[in-house]
Formats: C-alpha cells, sequence, structure tokens
C-alpha cells in the first residue's frame, strides 16, 4: 500500500490534543519512597511471588516467577524491604495481588543482570530471555512478548513481517512519540532482534503521519536497512489497534477471532522493542516505562520514565508539578481506550502509557446523562470492525447472550469509536464489555468479590 493509502474503512477522526507534551524531552519521574507491583499486570496468568516480607531486593531481581507460558516475570523496581503483599484493584476493576517494596534510596542493581553477546542471541534464547525479563506489550495490551514468538505450529503459515506500532492514535498520548524521537537506536535494535526470532524476512515501523518528525528519523536511521521500512499511515482512529495496523501495513485481515500470526504478521509497540532491546542486549529487565502525564489538571504535564508500581499520585506530585485547579476526571491510559478511576492511588504497570488528569474547567469533567437511542447509526459507520453497536448493546441489555453473540460482540476490540459519536451519549463500551465478561462465563463478576449480578426482567 502506498503512504497515501494506509489506513482502514471506518473509525473517526478524534482531536489529537498532544500539543501540550508532544515537544517535551523526555524526564525521569523521581523515585518514589514504596512501590506497589502488581502480580498481575500481564494477559494470561499472575506471577507467582517469590519473595516474602522482610525480604531485601534490588533493581531487576525477579520478584514473582511467570505462572505458565502465557504468564511473565515481575521484576523490583527499586532496592529495598518487601513490606508485604495485598491484594489492590487495578484500573480496569479487576483485582491483584500486589508486592510492596520500601525503597532504600540506594538504586543497588540485581548483580546478576549481564549483558549479552550477540552469538548468544539465539532466536530460542531471545523467547526464553523475553520471558525472563519480564518482556509484555506496552501499548497497553500488556500480552507477554516471547508468546508471540512462540514457533508456528506445523502447517502454519509461517510468519513474514513484523510490525512496530509507532501509531499512538490515543488522544493527549505522546509516550510513543517521544520514544521514537529520543531512542529511535534501540527501537530498530528491538527490531531486529524481533525479525531473528521469527525469522521473518521483513520489519515494518508504522507512524500516523501527525509525527513527521518521527518518520524523518526513523526514514533516515533506516536508509541502510534493506530489510526494514518505514509506513506512514494516515491519521484515523483506531490507526494503532493491532488489527487495522495489519491492514493498513499489508492489506492482510485478520479473520474472525484469528490472530496477527494467521496472516503471517506480528506487532509490537515500539516501546516494547526499546523493552526487548535492553532485555536481550544489555540485560535489563523491564522495571520502568515511560509515562504521559497530561491534562488541564496538572501544573507540569510531561513525558516521564517511572518504575513500574510508582502510584499515580507520586507521578502527579512529584514529577507533573501537583494538581491544578479541583481534581475532576482521571484516566488511566488514553482517552478513548483507558479507564476513568476514582483517584490517584494505582499503580503504573507494564501497560500504564499514561495517565490524565482533567479539572473542573475541562468538558470532560462533566457527567451527561446518556438519552434513548435515537438511531441514527452514527456508531455503526464509526465501527472499524464492522459491528452494529446499538444492536449488540440492546442483546446485552436484555442479557440474550445467544443475540448478543450472534452480532458479534466478540469482536468488538472496545476502541470507542462508537460511544465518541454517539449523539445519545449511550455507554455502548462499557456494556459491550460487561457483555464480554458475562459470555465468557465470567458473568459472577470475575475476580470483583463486591460485583451484584443485576437482575432484569426479560
Ligand atoms: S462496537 Fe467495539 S469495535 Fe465497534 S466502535 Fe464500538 S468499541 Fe469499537
Ligand atoms: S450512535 Fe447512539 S443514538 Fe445513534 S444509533 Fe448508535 S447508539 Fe443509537
Amino acid at each position: 500500500m502506498s503512504a497515501q493509502e494506509a489506513s482502514f474503512i471506518g473509525g473517526v477522526h478524534v482531536p489529537p490534543s498532544k500539543g501540550l507534551t508532544d515537544k517535551l524531552p523526555i524526564e525521569r519521574c523521581p523515585v518514589p519512597d514504596t512501590v506497589c507491583i502488581p502480580l498481575g499486570m500481564h494477559i494470561g496468568k499472575p506471577a507467582a511471588a517469590v519473595v516474602k516480607p522482610g525480604d531485601k531486593v534490588t533493581i531487576g531481581q525477579v520478584i514473582g516467577k511467570a505462572g505458565g507460558f502465557v504468564s511473565s516475570n515481575v521484576h523490583a523496581s527499586v532496592s529495598g524491604m518487601v513490606m508485604g503483599l495485598q491484594k489492590r484493584y487495578m484500573p480496569n476493576g479487576m483485582i491483584s495481588n500486589c508486592i510492596l517494596i520500601k525503597n532504600d534510596g540506594l538504586d543497588t542493581m540485581c548483580e546478576d543482570l549481564k549483558p549479552h553477546t550477540d552469538a548468544e542471541l539465539t532466536p530460542e534464547f531471545i523467547r526464553t530471555e523475553l520471558q525472563e525479563k519480564g518482556i509484555v506489550g506496552m501499548g497497553g495490551a500488556t500480552f507477554p512478548t516471547h508468546v508471540k514468538y512462540a514457533p508456528p505450529k506445523e502447517g502454519a503459515r509461517p510468519i513474514d513481517t513484523v510490525i512496530l506500532n509507532g501509531i499512538e492514535c490515543e488522544p493527549y498520548v505522546t509516550c510513543d512519540h517521544r520514544t521514537l524521537l529520543e531512542s529511535a537506536d534501540d527501537i530498530i535494535q528491538g527490531l531486529k532482534y524481533f525479525l531473528r526470532a521469527s525469522n521473518a524476512p521483513k520489519g515494518i515501523i508504522a507512524i500516523e503521519d501527525n509525527k513527521p518528525d518521527a518518520i524523518a528519523l526513523m526514514q533516515k536511521k533506516v536508509a541502510n536497512e534493506p530489510n526494514i521500512e518505514v509506513q506512514v499511515c494516515a491519521e484515523k482512529y483506531p490507526q494503532g489497534s493491532e488489527k487495522h495496523l495489519i491492514y493498513a501495513c499489508t492489506g492482510r485481515t485478520v479473520p474472525d477471532r484469528g490472530l496477527p500470526g494467521d496472516v503471517g504478521a506480528i506487532v509490537d509497540n515500539v516501546g516494547t522493542a526499546v523493552a526487548a532491546c535492553r532485555a536481550l542486549r544489555d540485560g535489563i529487565p523491564l522495571y520502568e516505562r515511560v509515562v504521559t502525564c497530561s491534562g488541564n489538571g496538572v501544573n507540569k504535564p510531561g513525558n516521564y520514565i517511572t518504575r513500574i508500581g510508582t502510584s499515580y499520585k507520586d507521578i502527579v506530585e512529584k514529577a507533573a508539578g501537583g494538581v491544578k485547579g479541583d481534581l475532576g476526571k482521571i484516566v488511566s491510559g488514553g482517552m478513548m481506550m483507558g479507564f476513568a478511576v476514582n483517584s490517584l492511588d494505582y499503580p503504573v504497570i507494564k501497560g500504564t502509557g499514561a495517565v490524565l488528569v482533567f479539572n473542573h474547567e475541562s468538558e470532560f469533567s462533566d457527567y451527561v446523562e446518556p438519552h434513548n437511542c435515537v438511531h441514527c447509526a452514527r456508531c455503526v459507520d464509526a465501527c472499524p470492525m464492522h459491528l452494529e453497536p446499538t444492536v449488540i448493546v440492546t442483546a446485552i441489555k436484555k442479557q440474550d447472550w445467544d443475540a448478543a453473540e450472534a452480532n458479534y460482540c466478540h469482536a468488538c476490540i472496545e476502541c470507542g469509536s462508537c460511544a465518541f459519536q454517539c449523539p445519545a451519549h449511550i455507554p455502548l463500551v462499557q456494556y459491550i464489555r460487561m457483555g464480554k465478561l458475562f459470555i465468557r462465563g465470567k458473568g459472577n463478576g470475575g475476580h470483583n468479590p463486591y460485583y451484584q449480578v443485576p437482575q432484569v426482567k426479560k
């Protein structure tokens, strides 16, 4: 596909609102006095704690061992003493066991961390090391990266393309944009490791056309890399969705209930490539990440390297200059796919790209009462998965799970495009998310002990 055509059908144009932070170089968030590190911060089985209260730990030390193949190790992000294990709510409403560590302020690195020579980095070693070093998708999905690079099953289509996702179509979020500008060499090296692990002949770095500086830099950096190219994609939401990015870059459609591997592709976030590069080349586990803290509710919006387990409160107060005005709305993640949360007492996890804070002067702080559907079909036009959101939601409201499934409830990628367009302000995504949980047999509230099954008259 040409640069002009690299897009998809459906989706919406959302105001990018990135001007508060896209020109600001990445800074370090001061290291907090305590961190709260969840053991279930990735897709799959949570890690199992291998430390106990009173243990002394160093940065990069394994504190949680992967609970299975689809799982990942968890590491200490500060040096200090384990204070305890605690169950805590995550922004998505689930509960995770967490390890609390009191920082001793010494920043002592784990002595076991050693760089690897290039000859050591065989495909098998890369896969093992990605799990050992806790590398998971940092674009928000937190899928363990080593699983994507497992050899394809016999007879399966071989992987021929690895796509690095530098799209970052979520409003306000700029952590990937700044990573593209400030860690370009590590991104390319990470992509080379991914190509080696998958034996794919081609790598693509995909960037939305609203980041001309990053496009120019990356094009210059890969000018002499015969198997890596930069794909410019049109600015549209949700261009960063895995399926839509594969379509834009290759013209291939991932089948319903299928995976990128079914069409010979793997997609990884650019931040994940940096983390993989540092894990594989330098032996450094994933214990910190770049977080955008933005919105009109903080005094100093910015992009901050933040230790995993740092509370949102510590980022806002220690790095972002404190809350500006009356606290209105807090969003964990992006405006479209993130979760509105009730306080700043949540920890940064490996998938936390942003913490957005708005005060009462922002329109986002206002609660808007939903109305009845006016059957305008704007949600249908907006849906990049070509679903009929209003039909699915009607089925879910009636608890008619068969009808919800017959209308492809499972195929919803929870992008929020439908709700963004809905003039009746119906919380379509929340209904669909709840419907999916019920259909998956988690209708008892999943891990949430306080959840009550709603009694709805049929
Ligand atoms: S139904 Fe799902 S996939 Fe379609 S627009 Fe709404 S949230 Fe996105
Ligand atoms: S956009 Fe909202 S009001 Fe219009 S059809 Fe969809 S759910 Fe109904």
